[in-house]
C-alpha cells in the first residue's frame, strides 16, 4: 500500500483548480496526469525580464516589463490578418502589440482603450516604431493585480499549452508537495550542500541551473532504481537455488577446430563457480557481435545437462532462435544430447511431441522465443536459464523466467549491446557481469566510410562491382518516420532502385511486416548465395550469420543509436575477405551527429563507442525511457548518472545488506522514495522471497 503522504502527488492533474479535461490532452502528451508527474517536468530555461519605466531604456531583443495605455485599434484587413493595439508608454512613445489568428476579441478584452496595463514581452522594432508579438503577461496595475515575475521558469512544452497556463499549474502543483522525512543518509546531504526534497524541488521550478538542487533530485530517482534492483537482488538470492556441477564428460567431448580464447575460459570458470552453489546465479555476459558468447553458453548448459538437468535458451525473435538451433546442433553433432526448438509458430504434433519431450526430460536443451516460457510448458528439471540479447526483455520478464522450477533456476543473460559501465549498474544493478573482452583470432577488422547520401549512384556502382567479386552484402534502411508503412514503401524503393540497377535476381528484401515462412524463404535463399545484396529495415537486425556478406551498407546511418551502428556492423567481417561497412548520412547533420558517426569510423571497440556515446549525449539530455533500457529515468541526464550513480549504488546496497533493509530504521522513508519513483513493484518481493 501506499503511503498516506504520498496520496497529494498521486492525485490527477484534472483535480487541480481550473484544470479539465480540455488541457489534459496536451498535458497527458507531455507524460503528465498526476501531481508527480508534473513536478517531474522540470523547466529546462529561463526567461530574465527587464523592468522599464519608458520605453525608451528598452533595447530590441529584450524581455521587458513595462507599462501603456492602449489609444487604438488596428484590424488587419481580413479577419486573420495581425490585429493591433497601438498604445503609449509613460513618456508618449508608441508601441504597437501585436495578435495573430483571430484572436482580435482577446486583445480587446485585454487592452480597454484609455486604460492602463502592464505588459510583458519581447520588445522589437519595427520601424521607428517599437512592437511587442504576443505579449506573454498582462496585467491590471492596482492592488490586488498579479504581479509579473522578474524570472519565469521556462517549460518543455506540446501545442495547445502556454508557458504561462503550465507555470499557473505548477504553483498548484507544488503547493501539494508534501515534507519528507529524509531517505538519504545525513552525511551525503551535507557533503553536497543538498537541500531537503521540499526545498529541491521548489527550488528546481524556478531556475534550471540550481545545481544542488537539480543534483538532489536526481539523485533520489538513481537511489529509488538501485534500491528496487537490490531488492530484486536480494530476493532472488535469498531463495535456494541448485548447485549444478558436470563431470565434464560433454563438455570435454565436444569438438571444436578451434581453442577457446583466454575470455571465454576465464568466464567458463565465472560462470561453473556460480552454478556450482546453491543461490541462484544471476550473471550476465556481455561480448561484443562475434566474441563467442554462443559457446560459452553451449558449455554453460552441457554442465546442465551433465548433472541430469535440462537447459533453456531463450532468443528475442524466431529467426535468431532457428540459427541458435542450428549452430548448437552442428556443434553437438555426435553428442548424446538432445536439442529442441519451440517458437509460437510450432504447432501441432511437432509442438506435442517437444512438450513431451521436456515433461519426461528427454530433451535436454529447449532453444525458443518466449514461448518456451508459456504455461502449457512443462520441464523435467529446468536448472539453467539463458536469455540472449537481454535487452529486450524487461525487468519483469527476468522475473518471470524464474517461475519455471521448483527452485529458481540459474540465470546467464547475454548481451552483445556494449552497455556502459554506468548504465550497466543502472539497469541491470542486480547482476554480476562477466565480459569477454578478446575477439577470437583471424577475424578482419572492418573499414567503416562515412558518405553522403548524395552520392547514392556511386555507392550503387561501387556494391555492382562487389557482388561481381562473387561476394555478398547487406543494405539496411532503417526506421526512420513514424508510420512503420512509410518505412516500408522506402525500404521497397530501395530494393526498386537496386534491382534496376543491379538485376531483380540479385536483391532480396525482408522486413518486419513480412510473415515467417516468407521471410526465411528470402534469408535462405540469401545464405545459399542466391540472393546478392539482403535489404533489410531493422528488425532482422541481429544474429543474421553470413561470412560471404562483407559489405554493409547503412542508410541514414545518422538516425541510429552507436551501439545499434556497431551491432549491425558486426554482421560483416566474419569471413576472410576485407570487410567494409559504409555509413550513408543525411545532409546537413549536426556537430555531435558527425562526431558520433567519425567515433564509428576510428574504432571497432563496442566498449568504447558506448562510453563515447554516453559521454556525446552531454549533460543537458534526459535519460529518457528510450536510451536507458528498462528503467524509466525521468529527471537524470547522463552526466548526473555518471557522477551519481556509483555512491547511489553503494549506498543502495548498504541499506539493503546492512541497514536492515525496509524493515530497518531507514526503510519508511525509503518506501516513499520508491512509492515515490514508481519503483516500489519490489517491495513485496521481500516478503514472499
Ligand atoms: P556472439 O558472441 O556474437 O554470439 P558467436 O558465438 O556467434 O558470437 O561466435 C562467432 C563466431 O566465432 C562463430 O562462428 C564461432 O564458431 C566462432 N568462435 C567462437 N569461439 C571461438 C574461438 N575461441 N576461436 C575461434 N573461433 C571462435
Ligand atoms: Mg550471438
Amino acid at each position: 500500500m501506499r503511503p498516506e503522504i504520498l496520496n497529494p502527488l498521486f492525485a490527477a492533474l484534472t483535480d487541480l483548480k481550473g484544470v479539465g479535461p480540455q488541457l489534459a490532452k496536451p498535458l497527458a502528451r507531455l507524460g503528465l496526469e498526476t501531481v508527480a508527474d508534473a513536478l517531474f517536468h522540470l523547466p529546462t530555461g529561463l526567461i530574465s525580464r527587464v523592468p522599464l519605466d519608458c520605453l525608451e531604456q528598452g533595447q530590441a531583443g529584450q524581455v521587458v516589463i513595462v507599462e501603456v495605455t492602449a489609444q487604438d485599434y488596428r484590424p488587419g484587413r481580413s479577419p486573420r490578418a495581425p490585429f493591433g493595439v497601438d498604445a503609449v508608454d509613460a513618456a508618449g512613445d508608441h508601441v504597437r502589440l501585436v495578435y495573430f489568428g483571430r484572436t482580435a476579441g482577446l486583445a480587446k478584452k485585454l487592452f480597454p482603450l484609455g486604460e492602463k496595463r502592464r505588459v510583458s514581452g519581447r520588445l522589437d522594432q519595427f520601424g521607428d516604431m517599437w512592437q511587442i508579438v504576443h505579449p506573454d503577461h498582462v496585467s491590471e496595475i492596482g492592488e490586488g493585480a498579479a504581479p509579473i515575475a522578474m524570472q519565469e521558469a521556462v517549460y518543455p512544452l506540446t501545442e495547445g499549452l502556454t508557458n504561462a497556463r503550465l507555470s499557473g499549474l505548477m504553483q498548484m502543483a507544488l503547493e501539494r508537495r508534501p515534507e519528507f522525512q529524509e531517505w538519504i543518509t545525513p552525511s551525503m546531504v551535507a557533503g553536497h550542500g543538498w537541500p531537503n526534497w521540499h526545498d529541491a524541488m521548489g527550488r528546481a521550478h524556478q531556475s534550471p541551473h540550481d545545481a544542488p538542487a537539480r543534483d538532489r533530485l536526481a539523485y533520489d530517482e538513481i537511489f529509488a532504481s538501485q534500491v528496487a534492483l537490490m531488492l530484486i537482488r536480494q530476493s532472488l538470492k535469498n531463495r535456494r537455488g541448485r548447485a549444478i556441477m558436470g563431470d565434464g564428460r560433454l563438455v570435454q567431448a565436444l569438438q571444436l577446430p578451434f581453442g577457446l580464447t583466454g575470455a571465454q575460459e576465464r568466464v567458463g570458470r565465472e560462470i561453473s563457480v556460480d552454478m556450482a552453489r546453491d543461490t541462484p546465479m544471476l550473471r550476465m555476459l556481455q561480448g561484443d557481435v562475434g566474441s563467442g558468447k554462443t559457446l560459452v553458453a553451449l558449455r554453460a548448459m552441457l554442465t546442465a545437462v551433465e548433472a541430469g538437468t535440462q537447459a533453456a535458451l531463450l532468443a528475442p525473435t524466431e529467426i535468431l532462435a532457428r540459427q541458435h538451433l542450428a549452430s548448437l546442433q552442428s556443434m553437438l553433432a555426435g553428442l548424446p544430447v538432445n536439442i529442441a526448438i519451440l517458437t509460437g509458430r510450432d504447432k501441432g504434433k511437432a509442438r506435442e511431441a517437444t512438450l513431451m519431450g521436456l515433461a519426461d526430460g528427454s530433451i535436454h536443451i529447449l532453444v525458443g522465443t518466449h514461448a518456451i516460457f508459456q504455461e502449457s510448458v512443462q520441464y523435467r528439471d529446468l536448472s539453467l536459464v539463458v536469455v540472449d540479447e537481454q535487452h529486450r526483455f524487461g525487468v519483469a520478464q527476468r522475473l518471470m523466467l524464474t517461475d519455471k522450477a521448483q527452485r529458481p533456476p540459474h540465470l546467464l543473460v547475454m548481451t552483445a549491446t556494449p552497455i556502459p559501465r554506468t548504465l550497466l549498474l543502472a539497469n541491470h544493478g542486480e547482476m554480476d557481469v562477466s565480459r569477454l573482452d578478446e575477439m577470437p583470432p583471424g577475424r578482419t577488422p572492418v573499414d567503416t566510410r562515412v558518405i553522403s547520401i548524395e552520392r547514392l549512384d556511386e555507392v550503387a556502382d561501387g556494391l555492382a562491382r562487389h557482388l561481381q567479386k562473387g561476394e555478398q552484402a547487406y543494405w539496411v534502411c532503417p526506421l526512420v518516420a513514424e508510420s512503420e508503412k512509410l518505412d516500408l514503401t522506402a525500404a521497397e524503393d530501395r530494393a526498386e532502385y537496386l534491382r534496376a540497377r543491379l538485376g531483380s535476381e540479385r536483391v532480396g528484401l525482408v522486413h518486419g511486416k513480412m510473415k515467417g515462412p516468407e521471410k526465411d524463404a528470402v534469408m535462405s535463399r540469401f545464405e545459399a548465395g542466391e540472393i546478392g545484396v539482403l535489404v533489410a529495415t531493422t528488425v532482422i537486425e541481429v544474429g543474421v550469420n553470413v561470412p560471404n556478406s562483407s559489405l554493409m551498407v547503412v542508410e541514414h546511418a545518422d538516425r541510429f543509436g552507436l551501439a545499434q551502428l556497431h551491432q549491425l556492423r558486426g554482421r560483416v567481417g566474419r569471413g576472410t575477405a576485407k570487410s567494409v561497412c559504409l555509413l550513408l548520412r543525411s545532409q546537413n547533420l549536426s556537430e555531435t551527429a558527425r562526431e558520433r558517426l567519425a567515433l564509428m569510423r576510428d574504432t571497432n571497440d563496442g566498449f568504447v563507442i558506448a562510453e563515447k556515446d554516453l559521454e556525446l549525449r552531454g549533460g543537458g539530455e534526459l535519460l529518457g525511457l528510450k536510451q536507458s533500457g528498462d528503467a524509466d529515468y525521468r529527471l537524470s541526464t547522463a552526466e548526473q548518472l555518471q557522477r551519481l550513480l556509483p555512491a547511489a549504488h553503494d549506498d543502495a546496497r548498504l541499506f539493503v545488506e546492512q541497514d536492515g533493509g525496509m524493515d530497518g530504521k531507514r526503510g519508511g522513508p525509503v518506501r516513499d522514495c520508491l512509492y515515490l519513483f514508481r519503483r516500489d513493484a519490489a517491495i513485496p518481493l521481500l516478503r514472499s522471497g
